[in-house]
């Protein structure tokens, strides 16, 4: 097997994401020694139970002593507080990265606590699920998907190429992008869908006219599949809105215009604009199948006796 491509990786939140990329640096010999640290004696008993990490010292300071690379994978509000307590403590040559789901507010929030001699290098691989905690991690989250990084002007080319070469060891492919672009980019693939989501479960659940056991009864007409992002962690996608708000608004104005017209076709009995829009979004569909990114089985693959 390769050498690992750090020595000492410290992760500062060991939920889904931080557990995954433990179990997929245990996979592909990523790192020599994994340090998990969650400020929640409970995480961390998990974690021992699970054995992701090969150490999860109750303090900080602790966690990334000594650490070749950290990664802050807890919510994005959290990483301002976290960099501020982190800095004193980082190795000199060491690199600073994340996976949190927004860039700028990233950029913003812990760039100027990066210390002299640290590499800063925010990351966000597009790869999730509904669930959270240090239970949900598994070692094939990143296959096959994007990793993309977002170094700030004048970053160190090595030290992006390292991380470039470490994701690719966890399974992903990586993308370099401008962090405004990326917000953007995520604002209408992900952040709005979640929004988009968390509107109409809301929305039906507040229905009086329908009652909530319909409501469960017949979700497969298309709502369960909004339920599983609905049930996306609360903490996490606070945080999200929070730090891309104006990519998020620049993306719901369009997407309002765009709901206003449906209306109308609606209202008017346009049959035409609503099958041409519908042509068009099942040609989306399909280009997400040929790019390998989801799978053609009906019902999203699952099997017919769930
Ligand atoms: P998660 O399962 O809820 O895990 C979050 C972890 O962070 C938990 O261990 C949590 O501990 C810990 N934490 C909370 N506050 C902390 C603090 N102040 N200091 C250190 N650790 C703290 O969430 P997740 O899905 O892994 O998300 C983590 C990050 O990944 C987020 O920034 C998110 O934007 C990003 N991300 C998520 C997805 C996704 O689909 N879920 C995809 C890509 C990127 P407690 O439980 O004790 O609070």
């Amino acid at each position: 097997m390769s050498e690992p491509v750090f020595d000492k990786v410290a992760l500062i939140g060991i939920g889904l994401i931080g557990s995954s990329l433990a179990h997929a640096m245990r996979r592909g010999n990523a790192a020599a020694h994994i340090a998990g640290y969650s400020p929640s004696k409970d995480e961390r008993a998990v974690a021992k139970k699970i054995g992701f990490a090969d150490s999860l010292p109750e303090k900080l300071s602790d966690a990334v002593r000594d650490a070749d690379l950290v990664i802050l994978a807890a919510p994005v509000g959290a990483f301002a507080g976290i960099a501020k307590e982190i800095a004193p403590h980082l190795k000199k040559g060491a690199s600073l990265s994340d996976v949190g789901s927004v860039k700028s507010a990233v950029l913003r929030d812990v760039g100027p606590h990066i210390p002299e001699g640290v590499h800063f290098i925010p990351a966000h691989p597009i790869a999730g699920t509904e669930q959270s905690g240090p239970s949900a991690g598994f070692a094939e989250l990143f296959d096959n998907r994007w990793c993309i990084l977002t170094p700030p002007a004048g970053a160190d080319a090595a030290a992006v190429e390292k991380l470039k070469v470490f994701w690719q060891r966890l399974g992903s492919q990586v993308e370099i992008m401008d962090a405004h672009h990326h917000d953007l980019v995520l604002a209408i693939t992900s952040h709005v869908p979640h929004l988009i989501a968390y509107n109409i479960v809301g929305t039906a659940d507040d229905l009086s006219s329908v009652t909530k056991s319909e409501v469960i009864k017949y979700s497969a007409g298309g709502f369960r599949d909004f339920t599983r992002i609905a049930a996306s962690d609360p903490t996490m996608w606070r945080d999200v809105f929070l730090n891309n708000k104006d990519a998020v608004l620049e993306v719901l104005g369009r997407f309002s215009e765009d709901l206003s017209a449906l209306q109308r076709a609606i209202r008017w009995g346009d049959g035409d604009a609503l099958f041409n829009l519908f042509t068009r979004t099942r040609a989306i569909r399909r280009g997400i199948i040929d790019a390998g990114q989801d799978s053609a089985a009906p019902n999203f693959g699952r099997n017919k006796k769930e």
